[in-house]
């Protein structure tokens, strides 16, 4: 058991789940690396969080479906109790005006972007709130400034998932106040991962960096230091807060 506590990462083999898992660590979480398909990936987050002094698991486990989250649950518990989550797997889909939309793809992206960050909640609360024994915790949500932006001829159904966590955010932060459970969001803006070339536009941080208030693209590392403070003790008075890591993408007129 590590001097934080346990702490959840879903997706965290690549991009900003990754970063994440390893800025966690270095605060002193032990972090449980959750992954779908890049197995060698996680391996990689875990042993460069054991290099620098810290702990973990890897849990190969789809967080879109039920019996996923439950696996990633038994796996952290193995490690002690749970008292933190990032809720960070999340993906977009090709490019387009809604006319492109399947009625299969957009329920794909519900699921997993919406679906899955509920019910994981759901997971966290019941072990972190004090009415069941627990010691309280902390839930960090990764939205994206497509829920305040729109997306519009990009992916408007990925924007109105992000839109929903923001919200949930809120509710949830209102609904667990009182049981020591801290619930925040970050919104990244344009971050330089494999989720641009996911999406059919690879160049994108580099096409749309230089346009950007801050003049770039950002990095997963920036990412996850908004992450690590939201958890942090220094955040202690934060909850329902919404924090955008955009270079000012976010409040563009
Ligand atoms: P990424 O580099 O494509 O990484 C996505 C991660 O999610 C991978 O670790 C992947 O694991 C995991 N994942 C995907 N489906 C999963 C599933 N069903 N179950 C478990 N894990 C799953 O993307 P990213 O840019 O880091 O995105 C992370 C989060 O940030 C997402 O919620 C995304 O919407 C959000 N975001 C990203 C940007 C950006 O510009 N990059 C901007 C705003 C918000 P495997 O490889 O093992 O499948």
């Amino acid at each position: 058991m590590s001097a934080r506590g346990v702490c959840i990462v879903t997706g965290g083999s690549r991009g900003i789940g990754a970063a994440a898992a390893r800025r966690i660590a270095a605060d002193g979480w032990a972090v449980v690396i959750n992954y779908n398909s890049s197995a060698d990936a996680a391996d990689s987050v875990l042993k460069s969080v054991e290099a620098a002094g810290g702990t973990g698991t890897t849990v190969q486990a789809d967080v879109s479906t039920e019996a996923g989250i439950d696996a990633v649950f038994a796996a952290a518990e193995k490690l002690g109790p749970v008292t933190a989550l990032v809720n960070n797997a999340g993906v977009g889909d090709q490019v387009g005006t809604i006319e492109t939309f399947t009625f299969e793809r957009v329920e794909r992206l519900m699921r997993l972007n919406v679906t899955s960050v509920i019910i994981a909640s759901r997971e966290a609360i019941k072990r972190m709130a004090r009415k069941n024994g627990g010691k309280g915790g902390v839930i960090i949500n990764i939205s994206s400034a497509a829920a305040k932006l729109g997306a519009a001829n990009q992916f408007v159904d990925y924007a109105a998932t992000k839109g929903a966590i923001d919200t949930f955010t809120v509710g949830l932060a209102l609904e667990w106040a009182g049981e020591g459970i801290r619930v925040n969001a970050v919104r990244p803006g344009v971050i330089a991962t494999d989720f641009h070339a996911n999406v059919g536009v690879p160049n994108r941080p580099a096409e749309v960096g230089p346009g950007l208030p801050l003049g770039r693209a950002g990095t997963p590392e920036e990412v996850a230091e908004a992450i690590a403070w939201l958890m942090s003790d220094a955040a202690s008075y934060s909850t329902g807060a919404i924090v955008d890591v955009s270079g000012g993408r976010s409040i563009v007129p």
